[in-house]
């Protein structure tokens, strides 16, 4: 009954991420709206690459938000985009890997010669929560034998302990919240 579902709500422990579907997630859209925030956002992101790593062969971006800031970022260092997407979007042979989310199992692609063995690459997505997505992204990478210079992203949820799953691979975000 609604009223027993109600209360025994009331009763759970507050969840981690928040569970009022999109529309209570951090939301980088207004970020992207304001031309000088965007512009401040992929000079940050520029400036900590350009000081990092002498070369880098591509950004990979994850489906969909990694798709707004990584190509802006590429074009800024001079190097190319590859995209990570969800199941079934990517055309030709591609090598997939398959993660959980908050409410099941879901699956990424990338395009089997999107990186060439030895490559580096950096790979971009707007936030880090539990790390799985980050996660079968860098699975999809090794497996074409690309290196993997760093995951990078806007805004890290510590609490989640993401980068755990990430073990050794390299991580940075711009803005952490607890
Ligand atoms: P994870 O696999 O780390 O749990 O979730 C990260 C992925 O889900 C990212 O691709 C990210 O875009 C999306 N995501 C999860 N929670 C949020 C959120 O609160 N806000 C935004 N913008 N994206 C989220």
């Amino acid at each position: 009954p609604p009223q027993e579902a109600a209360s025994a709500a009331a009763a759970a422990p507050l969840p981690v991420l928040p569970r009022g579907g999109v529309s209570a997630r951090l939301d980088i859209s207004p970020l992207l709206k304001d031309p000088v925030a965007f512009r401040a956002l992929i000079d940050l992101l520029e400036d900590h690459l350009r000081a990092s790593f002498p070369h880098i062969d591509f950004i990979a971006g994850l489906d969909s938000r990694g798709f707004l800031i990584g190509p802006p970022l590429a074009q800024r260092l001079g190097i190319g985009f590859v995209p990570i997407r969800k199941k079934g979007k990517l055309p030709g042979p591609t090598e997939s890997a398959s993660y959980t989310l908050e409410y099941g199992k879901a699956e990424l692609e990338i395009q089997s010669d999107a990186v060439e063995p030895g490559q580096k690459v950096v790979i971009v997505d707007d936030l880090l929560a539990t790390g799985g997505t980050m996660r079968a992204a860098c699975e999809l990478v090794k497996r074409l034998k690309a290196e993997i210079l760093e995951c990078l992203v806007i805004i890290e949820l510590k609490l989640l302990k993401g980068v755990e799953k990430l073990e050794s691979v390299p991580f940075y975000s711009l803005l952490q919240y607890d």
